[in-house]
């Protein structure tokens, strides 16, 4: 497995490949766990060469001591990606990525960008597309892999190629859960023993909603969820929206039309997590 630091490099590793070769792509911003690796075994079975790339990007952070205290396990990182047959990793510093710029582009998602994460992480997906769409050029990938842990993430990534000339096939990859029924996140390995024991509560809690969608009225799901985070003494709602997938316009009514899903965040102290659940 070859690691780089520099983008010229990985161009120039990468080029032979292009056009003859399929390039799968999976990016991350490191701490790996084995959601990260069933994307990167997914990019395997479908693709001759396979690039991760690890980037903590400062500009999708809206909140600084969140940056600050993102874990970082680079050595595990590569150890668990040479494992799962990886076969180049990208590690760039801010400076190869930014150089003295450290600033977003500003993109225009079709108001994907002001629903929910949005909405409560002010920027976020202008950091989120000013990296992405910069390692899309440098990588150039035949598919791209994203988890739909953030699956506002994924269709915001959508939007972006849609919108530009990018041709790169964007996947996106089932949530990989704890046995428990938590969404393998990065940030779980920052949890306390209690946090960590109480969190497997926003899954279950997602599951019902799940099985009430079907008969009661989506304000009062809604409310049945606010009523059963405050029995939580570990966790915090941010919020629970029941949206539709493809706008994630929040629904109000039924409607058999679209495809309904729900997305929460809640915080376990400063941690916060989020998942979705399909509700069809
Ligand atoms: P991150 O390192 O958190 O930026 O995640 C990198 C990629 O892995 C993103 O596309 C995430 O959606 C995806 N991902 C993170 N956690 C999971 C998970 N539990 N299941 C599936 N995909 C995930």
């Amino acid at each position: 497995m070859l690691v780089f630091k520099t983008k010229s490099e990985l161009i120039e590793y990468l080029k032979p490949s292009i056009p003859q070769e399929n390039i799968g792509f999976v990016p991350t911003m490191g701490a790996l766990h084995k959601g990260h690796i069933s994307l990167v075994e997914k990019a395997k079975k479908e693709n001759e060469i396979v690039v991760v790339s690890i980037f903590v990007n400062p500009t999708q952070f809206n909140n600084s001591s969140d940056l600050v205290n993102y874990p970082k396990t680079l050595d595990n990182d590569l150890k668990m990606l040479e494992e799962a047959n990886c076969d180049c990793v990208f590690v760039p510093s801010v400076e190869e990525m930014y150089e003295q710029n450290i600033n977003s582009e500003t993109f225009e998602f079709d108001g994907l960008e002001n629903e929910m994460e949005g909405k409560f992480r002010p920027g976020h997906f202008d950091g989120v597309g000013t990296i992405v769409r910069r390692l899309f050029e440098i990588v150039n990938p035949t598919n791209a892999y994203f988890g739909e842990k953030d699956f506002q993430q994924l269709q915001i990534i959508k939007k972006m190629v849609a919108k530009t000339s990018l041709e790169v096939n964007v996947i996106g990859c089932s949530i990989f859960r704890e046995k428990d029924g938590l969404a393998m996140s990065s940030r779980n390995m920052r949890l306390t023993e209690a946090q960590r024991k109480a969190s497997p509560f926003i899954y279950e809690t997602l599951q019902k909603a799940k099985k009430l969608f079907s008969e009661e009225k989506r304000n009062d799901i809604c409310e049945w969820v606010e009523n059963q985070f405050k029995t939580q003494s570990e966790l915090e709602l941010e919020y629970f929206i029941i949206a539709e997938e493809e706008s994630l316009k929040e629904i109000k009514t039924g409607s058999d039309s679209v495809k309904p899903r729900a997305f929460i965040a809640v915080f376990a102290g400063e941690i916060r997590l989020i998942d979705n659940i399909s509700l069809i």
